[in-house]
């Protein structure tokens, strides 16, 4: 086939992209684009490589390892070549690896693979001789390493000394050194304190600490190690398979993942990789996939490997946390409490298993830091649940003439002038409960779930009872009339009955409940549940002092403050004469005076519960007296552990908490 010039044009591009790409992350560890976007043209490459083989030279860089040893750091040649790894995105290409391994050892036999997480990190060879640590590299190209000795001695869970029987001569111990999730969020804290560049993502933060040239800097920063391999080996033989070899290090004292399993063929592989996922989030450190390697020692070396990456393994890589996309426009929305935040509208793009087109851009000082304009390419993250976030500008793409993104001097719905609180970094609109957006956001609170939970009062119709002027706060929800309501945009006389009926019904609530409805700063569900607990009744929380406040649990100065504040206003009080004369009511509060063993203990629930819902279960731990809280701490009295419980089980089991089951729970409340 006669290849066209647009091929070995496009191949040239790729060459030049991916290049560069490579010395991004590897070299200089700031990565321009996400791995996805890396991956796709890396793939692209393949694929015209595997189309037009003369395309396929030595230099491409699918035919190599993509790092180079940077030479401010002496330079280490391995004893083996430290490769890379060949991807696979779905059953359909998992199941073609295992077909290759089949026909390589010529064998229709199940095979024995060996699972473990894909770390996203980065890799290590530690060479102990007699048992000490004498010399640590990072992969580089493959065949030629940077001495990075020092800096992984200041590593706490990697042995400066193996211990142990049968420590053979020499042995080369390969492994990710990787950063947990939570050093990452608190480094990246202390890097915005010091108006430092916060982290792009926690491979780069652990690469970025470990090739530092001051080991000093290597030792504040939280890095860890999962071993998954052993490279040369002499005065003793190889173990027979991958985790015989694994369970041999871990006896030496060298750390290796608690997720190392076996599993038998393409059947055993998704089944792990389902498992895996589902917990991916909860684990405490970032995974990009997971590696399947055959387990067989004779095997491996049977099938070998080719340029960049052994025959006997393979990544089956999850899908992506990250994307890159266009900024189409960017707006400020307006809060419930006037906050003004700036959104970026988004290109749709698929990341984390949703659509998104929106992202949050915080406030004033995060759009200034990252720079974010229309126009721009970003690499948006979405992780878990966690609200969808732009993680960087991808400056490469930034079209001209793209304009400073400015926060307005007003409020962009009522026009009132947007102020900064001294010490704030939010700007907010001073228009208080005038300003429309407050309004329909205050009344969207308070008919929420959490609050007086009105029944079909959705966001829109909110918005819509607002613009018609139908109302203007709360209280005013309680005047509506069935026929007002009908005579809404897409609204039967049905629903207007329905609507009515429920706000009825909401008149009806409890205590707490109220308070947390009424959408005061910074007092959510836990604080207006404490107050509600201290006070009793409305007309003694109305008066009380800040100082009398802040002896309340949950209730800081600030929150202090902000209640204080709330009850001086006279629109504030107007509003709650309204709510009561509608007939909003709860039944008095009485002092709980729990004599359950629960009183006064603070709770943690994680995992999934069978037979109570999340919320269930809190309020009656509430009822009981108990604390419910959301993370786990040297304070936590006991966690209640449902099925798949992650990372907050694994830290109440470090901290030596008691650990229940929901079995115990439910005796407990019952
Ligand atoms: P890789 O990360 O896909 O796989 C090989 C590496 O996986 C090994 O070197 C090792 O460090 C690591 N690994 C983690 N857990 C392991 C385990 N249990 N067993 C064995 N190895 C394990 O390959 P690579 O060559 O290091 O990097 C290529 C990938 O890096 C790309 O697919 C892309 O995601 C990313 N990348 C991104 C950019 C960018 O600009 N964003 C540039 C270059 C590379």
């Amino acid at each position: 086939m006669i290849m066209n010039t647009e091929i070995k044009q496009r191949a040239d591009k790729l060459h030049h992209l991916i290049n560069k790409y490579n010395y991004q992350y590897y070299v200089v560890d700031t990565p321009e684009v996400p791995d996805v976007e890396y991956d796709r043209l890396f793939r692209e490459l393949q694929q015209l490589e595997a189309e037009h083989p003369e395309l396929q030279t030595s230099s491409s860089p699918t035919q190599r390892v993509g790092g180079a040893a940077l030479d401010k750091f002496s330079q280490i040649t391995h004893a083996l070549p430290m490769l890379s790894l060949d991807n696979v995105f779905d059953t359909e290409e998992l199941q073609a690896f295992e077909q290759r391994v089949c026909d390589r050892l010529n064998t229709t036999d199940t095979q024995t693979f060996a699972a473990e997480p894909k770390l996203d990190g980065l890799a290590i060879s530690i060479r102990y001789e007699n048992g000490i640590l004498v010399q640590a590299a990072t992969r580089g190209d493959g065949t030629v390493g940077e001495d990075v000795t020092v800096n992984v001695r200041t590593i706490q869970t990697i042995p400066l000394t193996l211990t142990g029987d049968n420590i053979p001569e020499v042995v080369e111990v390969r492994g990710e050194i990787f950063m947990p999730k939570a050093g990452f969020d608190a480094l990246n804290q202390a890097q915005t304190a010091a108006d430092k560049k916060p982290f792009v993502n926690p491979r780069n933060a652990a690469a970025g600490a470990l090739r530092q040239l001051d080991s000093k800097i290597t030792a504040t920063r939280p890095l860890e190690i999962y071993c998954y391999g052993i490279g040369e080996i002499q005065g003793m033989d190889k173990p027979a398979s991958h985790s015989d070899a694994m369970h041999l290090i871990a006896s030496w004292g060298c750390r290796i993942s608690p997720e190392l399993k076996q599993v038998k063929g393409v059947a055993g592989c998704l089944e792990y990789i389902k498992q895996l996922g589902e917990r991916r989030e909860s684990l405490p450190y970032e995974i990009d996939g997971v590696v399947m390697k055959v387990d067989d020692t004779v095997l491996q070396e049977r099938l070998g490997f080719v340029s960049r990456a052994p025959r006997w393994a393979i990544a089956h890589k999850f899908p992506a946390q990250e994307e890159i996309t266009v900024v189409e426009d960017i707006e400020v929305q307006v809060g419930r409490t006037g906050a003004i935040t700036p959104v970026a509208r988004l290109k749709p793009v698929f990341v984390g298993g949703v659509t998104v087109s929106n992202a949050t851009l915080h406030n004033e000082d995060e759009i200034r830091r990252k720079d974010v304009r229309a126009g721009d390419s970003v690499i948006i993250r979405r992780a878990g649940d966690v609200i969808p976030e732009v993680v960087q500008v991808v400056l490469s793409k930034r079209p001209e003439n793209t304009q400073e993104f400015v926060m307005p001097t007003h409020c962009p719905v009522c026009g009132s002038v947007a102020e900064k609180e001294e010490g704030e970094v939010v700007l907010r609109c001073s228009g208080g409960l005038y300003c429309a957006a407050q309004q329909k956001e205050a009344i969207k609170h308070f008919a929420s779930r959490k609050a007086l939970d009105v029944d079909g009062l959705g966001d829109k119709l909110v918005e819509l009872l607002v613009d018609e002027a139908l109302i203007n706060d709360t209280a005013d929800l309680f005047t509506l009339t069935v026929d007002q309501i009908a005579s809404l945009e897409r609204m039967g006389e049905k629903s207007a009955e329905n609507l009515v009926t429920a706000l009825q019904i909401a008149k009806e609530t409890r205590f707490n409940r109220f308070l947390y409805a009424l959408g005061i700063r910074e007092v959510g569900e836990a604080t207006a549940r404490s107050l509600a607990k201290h006070f009793l009744n409305l007309e003694a929380l109305e008066v009380a002092e800040a100082q009398t406040l802040i002896e309340i649990e949950d209730v800081g100065p600030i929150v202090a403050q902000h209640i204080v504040t709330f009850f001086q206003q006279d629109h504030n009080r107007e509003v709650l004469t309204k709510l009561l004369d509608a007939g909003v009511t709860w039944p008095i509060e009485e002092k709980i005076e729990s004599d359950s063993e629960l009183n006064n203990k603070t709770v943690v629930l994680t995992g999934t519960l069978e037979q109570l819902s999340r919320s269930e279960a809190k309020e009656k731990l509430l009822a009981l007296g108990a604390k419910v809280a959301g993370s786990v701490s040297k304070k936590t009295d006991y966690v209640v552990a449902g099925r798949d419980a992650g990372s907050k089980l694994t830290k109440a089991e470090s901290l030596g908490i008691t650990v229940v089951d929901e079995a115990t729970l439910i005796t407990w409340i019952s």
